[in-house]
């Protein structure tokens, strides 16, 4: 044994105290060293967290919306004062730059913020009489343990899109992190202890494939939130629903930014260079698709030259603006896509190999990069890279843009830049994809709206948090009620009307 850190689980308010059959390397990627190893559960495991929310559930569900509403207060204030420590956790094991990190819990603090108001989010409907002496009224109820798998990409901010919510309502949580940066989950499960959450509403399990699949078919999982890359999507889509579960499963992207000739240029070359790069494009929202109308083609890419020529990627504990690649496999693959992209025939303008790091010589480095007429046939368009390589595809028309953007598999996020408000409503209108942004290039929505994408981007109805994401969370119960009127209305074995 080394001295290397153990992560392991957190189940009924407590440490796990069992010994891994398996164990996974958790990277600082900022270094390229093994900063800890995360224990991966095996299907007992699961089973004990699940065991342990349900036996939470009952007294969850029946607590006061007063009492939770305060829980929820209390875990807000605690979370908000440690914004920091959650955030250099998240560099630490992602290697986003500290700014993001922060901006990431920050906006997760939105979906607890929006769950603070709970009491008023399950109100239900009631008619009064709506025949003589009868009434009736819509509840709203807990499912009971819910699950929610979450990918590397933002540690805090996805899991937080769902457990407020869920908690809130009155289920029982079991979260499945990212196995490659378990420790922002650990923080956040000993805060919901310090704020007074009951033992076992809120447990995390950590693991890979033999975890998650135990959460599928476990009977007493009754709802699954899966967010990661598209085909494990589909698999937990199609798995948990099989096995009669309630599931949203969000999935990758290739989000396009469509740049007309009247837009600001240099409002759309900072837009494409925050949205392509931050957090190096491993972002479901981050822009990878340039789609930019020929005539202004040449003076956009220039402007994002100049401007790439000026970010520093390096140790994002360093000040940089850009920070690793969360592995060297994932770094390796990523990389790969600029040689394919040149032996498909487009311009690699700038290749992010080439540039000077701040940091480490073991990290998992590669610099931001740019292609310039790529065509929508080569793998660098047609593949969600989810890294640092923002690809320009030259079209003719608004018409052409529109077309491409529609014809492609994937419907997360969209913008379109320009100063004619007409062409913006009318993209808005036509484009399908779920997120769609008008001289904003990451259209993330308030924790009061709901976020998910179309098509191959999210596989289930209902997006996460905002209307949806209480929706997800409660089952409708209708009641209908008689009282005070003792009178007996004698046999009918009619279908009830309501007369
Ligand atoms: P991933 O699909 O590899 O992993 C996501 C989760 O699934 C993890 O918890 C992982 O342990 C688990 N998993 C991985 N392989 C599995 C398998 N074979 N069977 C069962 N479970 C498995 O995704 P990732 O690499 O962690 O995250 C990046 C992806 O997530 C990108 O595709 C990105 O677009 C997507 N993403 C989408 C959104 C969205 O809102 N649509 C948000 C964030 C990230």
């Amino acid at each position: 044994m080394t001295d290397t850190a153990r992560i392991t689980h957190w189940i009924g308010g407590k440490l796990w105290d069992g010994a891994p059959d398996r164990q996974g390397d958790v990277f600082d990627p900022a270094t390229g060293e093994v900063a800890s190893r995360v224990d991966l559960a095996a299907p007992a495991e699961v089973d004990a967290a699940v065991a342990a929310a349900k036996n939470a559930f009952g007294e969850w569900r029946a607590s006061s919306l007063t009492k939770r509403t305060q829980i929820l207060f209390a875990f807000r204030e605690i979370i908000n004062a440690r914004k920091d420590e959650v955030a250099a956790a998240i560099t630490a094991e992602h290697g986003k730059v500290l700014s993001d990190a922060v901006g990431e819990v920050t906006r997760g603090l939105e979906v607890v913020e929006f769950a603070c108001g709970i009491p008023h989010l399950l109100k239900g409907g009631y008619s009064e009489g709506v025949s003589t002496g009868l009434d009736v009224y819509s509840i709203r109820q807990p499912l009971g343990v819910v699950g929610i798998i979450s990918p590397f990409n933002f540690p805090a901010m996805v899991p937080m899109w769902f457990f407020p919510v869920a908690i809130a309502a009155g289920n029982a949580v079991v979260l499945k992190p990212s196995e490659k940066d378990p420790s922002a989950s650990m923080l956040v499960a000993q805060m919901w202890a310090d704020a007074g959450l009951p033992d076992g509403v809120f447990n995390v399990v950590h693991g890979d494939k033999p975890a998650v699949d135990r959460l599928l078919e476990h009977p007493d999982v009754r709802s699954i939130s899966f967010v990661g890359s598209t085909p494990i999507a589909r698999y937990v889509y199609e798995t948990g629903t099989r096995n009669g579960k309630r599931v949203q499963a969000l999935g990758g992207a290739k989000n396009h930014m469509v740049v007309l000739p009247d837009a600001d240029l240099d409002l759309a070359a900072d837009a494409a260079v925050n949205a392509g790069f931050g957090s190096a494009g491993e972002r479901c929202m981050a822009i990878s698709a340039l789609v930019v109308v020929e005539q202004v083609a040449d003076e956009l890419v220039g402007k994002i030259t100049e401007r790439m020529g000026t970010l520093r990627t390096g140790d994002g504990r360093r000040g940089t603006d850009m920070g690793p690649l969360v592995t060297a496999v994932h770094r390796d693959k990523v990389a790969s896509y600029l040689d394919a992209g040149v032996a498909e025939g487009a311009e690699l303008v700038v290749d992010g190999r080439d540039v000077e790091i701040d940091g480490e010589d073991g990290g998992f480095w590669l610099g931001p990069s740019l292609f310039d007429r790529a065509g929508p046939d080569m793998s660098i368009y047609t593949d969600e890279i989810f890294g640092p390589v923002l690809t320009v595809l030259r079209v003719a028309s608004y018409d052409a843009a529109l077309e491409m953007v529609n014809s492609n598999p994937y419907g997360n996020g969209t913008a379109i830049f320009t100063n004619d408000g007409g062409a913006a409503r009318r993209f808005q209108n036509e484009v399908e994809v779920g997120m769609v942004g008008v001289n904003v290039p990451i259209p993330v929505p308030m924790a009061y709206y709901s976020f998910g994408g179309w098509k191959n981007s999210l596989f289930g109805d209902t997006h996460a948090h905002g209307a949806d994401g209480v929706h997800f969370f409660t089952r409708g119960k209708v009641v209908t009620s008689r009282w005070l009127d003792p009178s007996h209305g004698g046999l009918n074995l009619g279908f009830p009307t309501q007369s």
